[in-house]
């Protein structure tokens, strides 16, 4: 299959570190648990701007010092064998070359890596099978374009709820979903 896949907060853990530098930016005090927003500047009451602001001055460094998911690594590895992967990402391309260094750096296989906001429009152009992703928008997205996602389980998205969205709380589980969308997908004729 062709396997789309988001990095942040999906192959790694970006709200820890964005709670780094956001905190020390702002001399607040926020927890992981106290992220119930997928736009994790608006907690801080930041607007657009502030948040450019801060995300430019420290992008580089959050990208950089994020740790991966528990197996995530390990998975990705195992999946590289059997299946394309295209990493989809909403990064902006000024943090092109960081991201790149760092999957050498994590020692992470891959295909293609694209930078769009418009995932749904890329997946389509590239014959994407299935999204990974932790995003309620882009999950909401892809399903009402009968599209399957496996959700990466985040306190901002636990009130997505669609037919077809997967929701996985570890790497061990977004294995299992691929699984088993490979074979519903074969035994009910579709090529895959
Ligand atoms: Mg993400």
């Amino acid at each position: 299959m062709h396997l789309g896949i988001d990095l942040d907060n999906t192959i790694l853990d970006a709200t820890t570190a964005h709670l780094h530098y956001y905190n020390m930016e702002s001399a607040q005090k926020f927890l992981p648990e106290d992220v119930t927003d997928f736009y994790i500047y608006r907690i801080y009451g930041w607007d657009n701007l502030e948040r450019d602001r801060v995300y430019h001055l420290y992008g580089h460094d959050i990208h950089w010092n994020s740790s991966p998911l528990p197996r995530a690594i390990e998975e990705l590895h195992l999946l590289y064998n059997e299946h394309t992967i295209s990493f989809v990402t909403a990064r902006p391309h000024i943090f092109r070359n960081v991201t790149l260094d760092w999957l050498k750096h994590h020692n992470i296989k891959y295909h293609n890596i694209i930078f769009t906001e418009d995932k749904l429009r890329e997946c389509n152009k590239l014959d994407v099978d299935l999204l990974i992703d932790d995003a309620p928008h882009y999950a909401e997205e892809f399903s009402r374009s009968n599209k399957p996602v496996i959700l990466y389980d985040q306190p901002y998205n636990r009130n997505v709820n669609n037919e077809f969205v997967f929701r996985a709380n570890n790497w061990s589980e977004v294995v299992k979903h691929i699984n088993d969308i490979e074979r519903f997908a074969k035994k009910s004729g579709c090529v895959i």
